[in-house]
């Protein structure tokens, strides 16, 4: 299997190349030159999901052998619970836990294995990961980069656009090799930084002279992308082996969508063969992605708005070059698009796909549904998740089950969690806060946030988005 650019200028890659570059050299994004086709049935079990990762892994990274994603998907899984994922059936709507990761959030599947796929993939060169972040990305980031040799990271989030858990696990973060900085502004100003220096040639210059070589952990790699195909697929394993649906059965899925990265994993499985119905792309009250799916016009040129669900919190949403592309009839709009992007900060596009759609949903009908969901099921939705949860409830009526990505756990959100549950609690020591919200739900506290507060706060620097580039030499 060889990559190739979304804007067609980019050479034909390996698998190995285009994880190790991350983005591509004319400045688009690789995707592969076809989608693989794969009998769903003749899988790997899901109960074994390292093997399974590995097995769909290898459709794309064919250069890899197999033994070798199986070492990268083995030990990348180990610090997850035992289960990796876990499924929660609210009548017709089956929820994907997907943060029984190290660090709670599903992004975790991706970073996991990143630090080892560029590993096998880099020659002697140091790695110089930067990563604008929303919140969720730095942290799983930093985890998964941690003291790897041959490699260094650097995170850059929004000082006032991540919640307060968020914030309190980049800065508790340990290891050598990692640098986390708050960025004054809000994440299209953390990402617009990272992309300057990217853009840099000068400083490419000298930090090659110096032997560095600069990639991202950003959901622009492809590296990122791919690992998320999996749990498309065990998901719905899962759901046919619990009986919850027949196999060959078309399930909808709703999912909270900032980046695009995630909901385009599942968009991707679809066109490999899973049955996966209509897609529900969610949206808070940036709700830029809605409104292109509503009328094909995409506009950036608006105010971004701080949400309880910061994580989608973006208006220029990178991933969806990939899905035009994916979608295009003629491959060389793409460039085209993303060129009016860049100058006008908008685009039209004459056709789209007609199994999604997007539904935007508001805080106030975020903490409702937390509350209600509560009320029902005694079940706990993180913000991010209650978006996505009530854009399925929305979605026409198709008689289909449903299938909603639960992307973080609600203790990294307690806050808004709290609010929507109507827990009163007392004074702002956030572990009472995580303790008030379990006692609700019955679920422990995760080990990973409790250790936190016991923890030294090692990055706390704050800095403007024109210090970016001087902090990276
Ligand atoms: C990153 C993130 C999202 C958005 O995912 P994309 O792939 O960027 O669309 C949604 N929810 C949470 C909790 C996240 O961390």
């Amino acid at each position: 299997m060889k990559f190739t650019s979304t804007r067609g200028h980019g050479g034909v890659v390996t698998g190995k190349e285009a994880i190790v570059q991350g983005l591509a050299p004319d400045g688009g994004l690789f995707m592969p030159e076809v989608i693989p086709q794969v009998d769903w049935r003749a899988l790997p079990s899901w109960e074994d999901y390292p093997q399974l990762a590995a097995e769909i892994l290898h459709l794309y990274l064919t250069d890899y052998s197999r033994e070798e994603l199986l070492a990268i998907t083995r030990s990348g899984y180990e610090k997850f619970e035992p289960g990796v994922f876990e499924l929660e059936v609210l009548d017709d709507t089956a929820i994907l836990e997907l943060f029984h990761g190290p660090t709670l959030a599903f992004k975790d599947f991706a970073l996991a294995l990143l630090s080892r796929l560029i590993a096998a993939g880099k020659g002697p060169e140091t790695i110089r990961i930067l990563t604008a972040t929303s919140g969720d990305t730095g942290k799983a980031a930093l985890a998964g980069f941690q003291d790897v040799p041959g490699m260094d990271i650097f995170v850059f989030y929004p000082t006032d656009g991540v919640s307060s858990m968020q914030k309190l696990q980049m800065q508790t973060q340990e290891g050598e090799n990692v640098h986390v900085y708050g960025v004054r502004g809000n994440f299209d100003d953390a990402q617009g930084g990272v992309k300057a220096i990217f853009a840099n040639e000068e400083i490419r210059r000298k930090l090659a002279e110096e032997h560095i070589h600069l990639s991202s952990a950003n959901s622009i790699n492809i590296g990122r992308l791919l690992p998320q195909l999996v749990y498309y697929f065990a998901a719905y394993l899962k759901m046919v082996d619990r009986g919850i649906i027949e196999s060959g059965e078309v399930v909808d899925v709703s999912v909270p969508t900032g980046n695009f990265g995630d909901i385009l994993a599942g968009y991707l499985a679809k066109e490999m063969g899973l049955p996966l119905g209509h897609f529900t792309c969610a949206s808070n009250e940036n709700d830029v992605l809605t409104k292109f799916f509503e009328t094909g016009h995409y506009s950036a040129n608006r105010p971004l708005v701080k949400t309880t669900s910061p994580s989608m919190d973006i208006l220029v949403s990178s991933n969806l070059e990939r899905f035009l592309h994916l979608v295009a009839e003629d491959k060389a709009s793409t460039g085209q698009y993303m060129r009016e992007l860049t100058e006008t900060g908008e685009f039209t596009v004459d056709e789209l796909p007609a199994d999604m759609t997007g539904a935007m949903v508001t805080q106030g009908e975020v903490e409702e549904t937390i509350g209600a969901v509560y009320e029902k099921f005694g079940y706990v939705l993180d913000p991010h998740t209650a978006v996505a949860y009530l854009a399925a409830q929305r979605a026409q009526e198709s008689g289909r089950k449903k299938l909603v990505l639960a992307t973080a756990s609600p203790y990294k959100f307690p806050e808004a969690v709290a609010r929507g549950l109507g827990l009163e609690v007392a004074g702002e020591e956030p572990m009472a806060l995580l303790e008030a919200i379990s006692r609700a739900w019955g679920r422990e506290v995760p080990p990973a946030l409790s250790e936190l507060m016991e923890k030294p706060r090692r990055h706390t620097e704050v800095i403007a988005p024109e210090e970016m580039k001087g902090v990276i030499q």
